[in-house]
C-alpha cells in the first residue's frame, strides 16, 4: 500500500488507489489517537486497527487524481531523521574517506528540513558547494528500543525515497545537512509488506536527466536491519521516525535551476528542483577539515 500526505501542511493522509487516485483516509484515524502528532504518525500508530479498511479503499478509487494535489513529505513531523554517514564502499572511495559507518555511527538531520515530492531545494549560500545524495529510507512502525538485528523487520512500517542534500566542508554533518528544504522525501511511503526484501532494490539518481548514481541496495555496508538495531540501541525510535540508509557513488554539485530525480525500484520516484535565489555569503568557512570534495574542482 502507498500512503501520501497532502493538503495544507500535510494535514490529510491518503491511500493511493489502484486507479491512480487518492482516497482521503484522514477521517478513519481512531478517536483515541495522539492529536499532538501529525496525521501520518497517527495513521502509523493505529495501522493495525485500520489497515483492513485501507485495503478495501485501495481497490476502490474514484478520488482526487494524484497529479492534482500538492504532496507533503510523507511524514511531516518525525521525532527525528536518523541518517547513515558513509554506508557504501564506492562512496567512501570517491570522498577519499578513510572510515565508514563502522567507526562513524549515525547522525541526525533536522526534521524541519523535510520537503515533499515536487518541492524546491533552496541553496542558502553562493560561495559553497552543495551535492545531491539519493538514498533509500525507511519509516519506523513501532516504538523501538534495543531491538535485535533478527527482529528489526517487525519494526519497519515502510520505505520511501530521500535526498540527503549536503553542503561540503568541515562543519558538523548536522549543520551541513539540516538547512531548510535539505531533506526531500517521497512521493509516498510504501508499506513493508509490498516491498519485501530490500536486497534486490535498485537506486538511481539523475540531475537534469543525467544519470549520476546507479547502485544496488544490497551493497549497503550496514543493511536496513543493522541500521534499525543500532539506532535503537542509541535512542528510542518512535512510529514515524525516518532512517536514511546512505548514498552510493556519484554525488555531485547542484545549482540554480537543476532538476533532481531519485528513484528506488518498487518504492518510488522523487523529484525536486533547485534554486539559489536569495543565497548569501556563508558565515562559516568550512575550512579544509572534513570530507574532501569528490573532485578536484574548487567549490562553486
Ligand atoms: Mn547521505
Amino acid at each position: 500500500m502507498r500512503l501520501v500526505s497532502f493538503g495544507e501542511y500535510g494535514s490529510r493522509v491518503g491511500v493511493v488507489c489502484r486507479d491512480g487516485t487518492i482516497s482521503d483516509i484522514t477521517g478513519l484515524i481512531p478517536a483515541g489517537s495522539d492529536r499532538r502528532h501529525g496525521v501520518m504518525r497517527q495513521v502509523i500508530e493505529s495501522y493495525g486497527e485500520i489497515s483492513s479498511r485501507l485495503v478495501d479503499l485501495e481497490s476502490g478509487g474514484g478520488g482526487q487524481r494524484l497529479g492534482s494535489v500538492t504532496l507533503s513529505p510523507p511524514v511531516t513531523d518525525p521525532s527525528k531523521i536518523v541518517a547513515a554517514p558513509v554506508n557504501y564502499l564506492d562512496h567512501m572511495e570517491e570522498m577519499h574517506q578513510l572510515s565508514h559507518i563502522d567507526s562513524l555511527g549515525l547522525f541526525l538531520k533536522a526534521p524541519s528540513s523535510l520537503i515533499g515530492h515536487g518541492g524546491i531545494v533552496h541553496l542558502p549560500y553562493n560561495n559553497r558547494r552543495f551535492d545531491q545524495e539519493g538514498e533509500l529510507c525507511f519509516v519506523v512502525g513501532r516504538v523501538a528500543r534495543n531491538v535485535k538485528v533478527e527482529e528489526a523487520d517487525d519494526y519497519i512500517f515502510g520505505y520511501s525515497v530521500l535526498l540527503d542534500i549536503t553542503m561540503r566542508g568541515g562543519e558538523d554533518r548536522s549543520t551541513r545537512k539540516s538547512f531548510d528544504t535539505f531533506t526531500p522525501m517521497g512521493p509516498w511511503i510504501v508499506t513493508a509488506d509490498e516491498v519485501g526484501s530490500v536486497d534486490d532494490l535498485e537506486l538511481r539518481c539523475w540531475v537534469n536527466g543525467e544519470l549520476r548514481q546507479d547502485a544496488r541496495v544490497s551493497d549497503l555496508i550496514w543493511g536496513v536491519p543493522e541500521l534499525l538495531a543500532y539506532a535503537s540501541s542509541v535512542m528510542t525510535l518512535y512510529p514515524g521516525d525516518v532512517i536514511s540508509t546512505g548514498t552510493p557513488k556519484g554525488v555531485g554539485p547542484i545549482c540554480e535551476g537543476d532538476e533532481i530525480v531519485a528513484e528506488v525500484s518498487r518504492v518510488g520516484r522523487l523529484s525536486v528542483t533547485v534554486t539559489s535565489l536569495g543565497a548569501m555569503f556563508s558565515v562559516t568557512r568550512g575550512g579544509t577539515a572534513g570530507p574532501t570534495q569528490p573532485s578536484d574542482e574548487e567549490p562553486g
